[in-house]
């Protein structure tokens, strides 16, 4: 069976598109009228605030991403606006407008706004029932993917997953390279960090057993748009970073990641690293399984003055060295993808363990 690929319908992209937004949502404010707006808190008191088009009885969140999103404060967030609402009415749409963080947020809120329970109850494959509300996401960092992907990725009580499904996808994605501005400038690291998401994720496509041609093509077209960013300092980098990540996520979406990530995710669940900076870390103990990658990785770092940092793994307990492998392990098809079947065998626990050690 082949995937039936859901993507996202309505995409606009262009510097300055940012301000269609009201005209894109007016024709959404069918039933309760009120639109839920969630914005990066990096913007607090800054240009973008002021123009989001905010009608009255809307409501304006400002969120903070110190820590990733997590499955209790997306419950809480239901609640908070389930309350703002009222008489058991739910918002026409919730608008995420940030890095990959606000978007995953902005899809789980409008997921488990229509859905019973709590979040962590769907964390995992095709678990969501019904459609979620109206969303859209905004990027103002580029790499994840995450405004095209079909996850939300949280972290729950007991593990690092997303809520996948076809209910996550954004209903409109806005592709405004304008609101990448400074980045580079201001945040070199994280520029950096969430881009070599972006890279990392087409190298583990183009090299996993699961690449077809439709992944290939977007993963491929990803790469060399990277390159230009991330080597050669191109003019337009933010315009061919928003594509880069855009066509990343697209190329994943038909096959998945492997080594990097899942390790990562262990990496991450303990240290409480983002997930940029943790794929960069591991990234680079990733010599034996991906070394043109791992190669041209290490030449981007060198080019932009990046050092990775080192040495995080070794005052850990047993128990959480334990955890890291245990999360690790269960990424099972990552590991499919990138090991083939036999994945356990070629990734036994303790060259796992060795890995984390190095780190
Ligand atoms: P982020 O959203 O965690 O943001 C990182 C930092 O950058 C924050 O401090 C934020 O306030 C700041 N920031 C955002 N926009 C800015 C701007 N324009 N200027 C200056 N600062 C800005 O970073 P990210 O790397 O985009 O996202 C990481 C998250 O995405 C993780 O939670 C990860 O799990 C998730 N993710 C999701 C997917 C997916 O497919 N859904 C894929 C990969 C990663
Ligand atoms: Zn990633």
């Amino acid at each position: 069976m082949y995937r039936n690929l859901k993507v996202v319908p309505r995409v606009v992209f262009g510097r300055g598109c940012f301000d269609q937004l009201d005209g894109i949502l007016e024709p959404q404010r069918t039933g309760s009228g009120i639109m839920v707006f969630i914005l990066d808190d990096f913007f607090e008191g800054k240009p973008l605030e002021k123009r989001l088009p905010l009608r009255d009885g809307d409501l304006f969140l400002r969120m903070n991403v110190d820590d990733e999103p997590k499955t209790k404060g997306i419950d809480a967030l239901c609640e908070q606006i389930r309350q703002f609402c009222g008489n058991g009415r739910l918002p026409d749409g919730v608008i995420g407008i940030g890095g990959g963080s606000v978007l995953d947020t902005a899809k789980a809120v409008s997921l488990m706004l229509t859905n019973p329970g709590e979040a962590h109850e769907y964390q995992g494959w095709d678990l969501i029932q019904f459609p979620a509300i109206y969303h859209v996401g905004i990027p103002t960092l580029a790499g994840t993917g995450a405004e095209v992907s079909r996850t939300a990725v949280l972290t729950g009580p007991v593990r690092k997953l997303g809520l996948n499904s076809d209910h996550t996808v954004f209903d409109q994605v806005i592709l405004d390279p304008d609101l990448l501005e400074g980045v580079q400038k201001n945040i070199p690291e994280q520029w950096f960090w969430t881009g070599m998401d972006c890279y990392i994720h087409n190298v583990e496509a183009l090299c996993g057993t699961f690449v077809n041609e439709y992944a290939r093509a977007f993963g491929e077209q990803s790469q060399v748009l990277c390159r230009e960013v991330f080597l050669d300092h191109h003019p337009e980098s933010d315009e061919k970073l928003m594509m880069a990540s855009y066509f990343g996520g697209m190329s994943i979406a038909y096959s998945q990641v492997g080594a990097c990530h899942a390790l990562s995710y262990g990496l991450s669940y303990v240290l409480g690293l983002h997930h940029g900076i943790a794929n960069s870390i591991v990234f680079d103990y990733l010599e034996d399984i991906y070394p043109e990658g791992v190669k041209e990785f290490r030449a981007m770092a060198e080019r932009n003055n990046i050092t990775i940092p080192r040495n995080l793994t070794s005052g850990l307990s047993e128990a959480q060295m334990e955890k890291m492998v245990e999360v690790s392990t269960g990424m099972v098809p990552l590991w499919e993808n990138c090991l083939g079947k036999e994945w356990q065998e070629k990734m036994p626990k303790e060259r796992m363990r060795k890995l984390f050690n190095k780190m």
